[in-house]
């Protein structure tokens, strides 16, 4: 267990727990011990960096890590001040629950759960940051779970952590600006892109100038995005979508359709691109479990996901519970930073008795920052926000929910036959969203089905006891009296 200069006596719990290690856990972090709190900082990954700033294994010899990421210097920022912090950086730890109350919260967390020993470990703290992002959000088709058929966010990550492809020929497809990203960094890694397929259209920014013309990193992002795809001649293609993949052992083809304002496939437009690779993802949905949870409020985001509701400290609607970065709607890498420092300049405000929110210079100027990034990020979920008629894309005998296999045809007899008007209820009809993802994969689908064409709509923020699978040794070995304090095995 690492120690450091902020941990407090083995009998105290600390000042803040925060849970995720991104952007905004990061900067979460490293402000409040700056400002003097005891803090222990949990994340499931070996590494910290969150999404974005994944980095190879050390054992994989990378010479040049930096080179897959933009940004890198904020990350080698924090970094720095991480190990200069005194932070508790508690790494490899899966939170799967939070208990308690305001000033007296209890973080239980696995270690060693990837095929190790699983070890359960209670860490105590009297305010909660939770830093716990975003993942992908999937829109199926037939052939979706063809091997080679692959998350997008999921192949860039295969890139920056593991230096693979996943394949020599990938197409791109989805929604959302990550897909430029990713197209960028799989052809500089030396994959072949064929195509870039965009269900909306990029000209809808141009709705919002104002908001363009404060955020002008965007306009550099995208600038620096569209050169990397010129050089690699990857063709743009937007309003379309991939419609179908298509290979036996694994995909070899995928078919693309022009789509309508309404998403719907453009009769007459079908065409094929050879490719033995799909990266696909339709955008990220905010990763709130343990927030739900707790009984945190949520929000529904303009591309329909659920989002925590916060307020202008980054507070949740529940007492002593702070949130920061993609929890409360996807915003990126920056905003993250800010917002994660905008948390603990409040959290030490109210471990320091203070009721109003912080109104130093800094404080003033990181909430400039954050609402200006946020009203981009709003402009961004509208431009690539899903549109009902998707669901056409989608035949009966497809698998909606493939942990349980369950067929859109049973999802929508579920709702037409049987008379189930949500998601929940069509989970208990058919099983949809019940296997091991928990709904992870195909919550937004059958929540879109069950709105019968009037989506679509965020899947119902769920109440789980478990934010991540533990097995029952591992409860077995909670013991309900151990002492508060220090990471304590339990
Ligand atoms: C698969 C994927 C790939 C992405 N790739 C890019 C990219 O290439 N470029 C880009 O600009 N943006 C990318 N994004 C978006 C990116 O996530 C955000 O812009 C940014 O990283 C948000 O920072 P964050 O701190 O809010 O969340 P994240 O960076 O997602 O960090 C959240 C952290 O919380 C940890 N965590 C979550 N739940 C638990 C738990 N129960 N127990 C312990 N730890 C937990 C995770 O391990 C993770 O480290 C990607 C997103 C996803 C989902």
């Amino acid at each position: 267990m690492p120690s450091s200069a902020s941990e407090p006596p083995a009998s105290q719990p600390y000042d803040l727990a925060v849970i995720g290690a991104g952007p905004a856990g990061l900067a979460g972090a490293v402000t409040a011990a700056g400002l003097g709190l005891s803090v222990a900082l949990l994340d499931a990954s070996e590494h910290v960096g969150g999404q974005f700033y994944r980095h190879p294994a050390a054992t994989l010899g990378a010479v040049r890590p930096e080179a897959l990421h933009h940004d890198w210097a904020a990350f080698a920022g924090l970094r720095r001040g991480l190990e200069a912090s005194g932070v508790s950086h508690l790494a490899g730890h899966h939170v799967w629950s939070v208990t308690g109350q305001d000033g007296d919260w209890a973080v239980h967390a696995v270690t060693g759960s990837d095929g190790g020993q699983e070890r359960p470990v209670r860490v105590r703290a009297r305010a909660l940051l939770l830093a716990t992002g975003a993942s992908e959000r999937q829109l199926p088709f037939p052939g979706w779970t063809l091997p080679g058929v692959v998350g997008a966010g999921g192949a860039q990550a295969m890139l920056k952590s593991g230096l693979v492809l996943p394949g020599r020929r990938v197409v791109v497809a989805g929604s959302g600006p990550l897909l430029l990203a990713v197209a960028g960094s799989l052809a500089a890694a030396g994959a072949r892109v064929p195509a870039v397929v965009e269900a909306s259209g990029y000209l809808r920014y141009a709705r919002h100038p104002r908001v363009l013309a404060t955020n002008p990193y965007k306009l550099v992002e995208a600038v620096v995005h569209g050169g990397a795809l010129l050089r690699h001649r990857v063709r743009p293609l937007p309003r379309s979508a991939v419609v179908a993949a298509h290979g036996t052992d694994r995909v070899e083809a995928v078919t693309v359709a022009r789509l309508d304002r309404d998403w719907r496939p453009v009769p007459g437009s079908r065409r094929r691109i050879a490719c033995d690779a799909l990266a696909v993802g339709h955008g990220l949905a905010p990763q709130i479990d343990l927030a739900t949870a707790l009984g945190c409020a949520t929000r529904r985001t303009v591309d329909a996901t659920a989002a925590l509701v916060l307020g202008d400290g980054q507070e949740t609607t529940v007492s002593g519970v702070w949130s920061a970065g993609e929890t409360g709607g996807v915003g990126g890498s920056r905003l993250a930073i800010v917002e994660g420092e905008l948390a603990a300049l409040a959290i030490a405000s109210r471990l320091d008795g203070q009721t109003e929110l912080p109104q130093s210079r800094r404080a003033v100027r990181l909430r400039r920052g954050r609402d200006r990034m946020r009203a981009f990020a709003d402009a961004m979920a509208a431009a690539h926000a899903p549109a009902p008629g998707w669901t056409q894309w989608l035949p009966d005998d497809t698998d909606v929910c493939r942990c349980e296999e369950v067929t859109a045809g049973r999802v929508r007899e579920a709702v037409t036959d049987l008379g189930a008007g949500d998601a929940r209820t069509v989970k208990l009809l058919t099983r949809a969203g019940m296997g091991w993802c928990q709904g992870r994969m195909c919550g937004a689908a059958v929540a879109c089905l069950a709105a019968r064409g009037g989506g679509p709509v965020p899947p119902p923020a769920e109440r789980r006891p478990f934010a991540v699978p533990v097995t029952l040794g591992a409860l077995a070995g909670l013991d309900a009296d151990a002492a508060p304090g220090n990471p304590t095995d339990d």
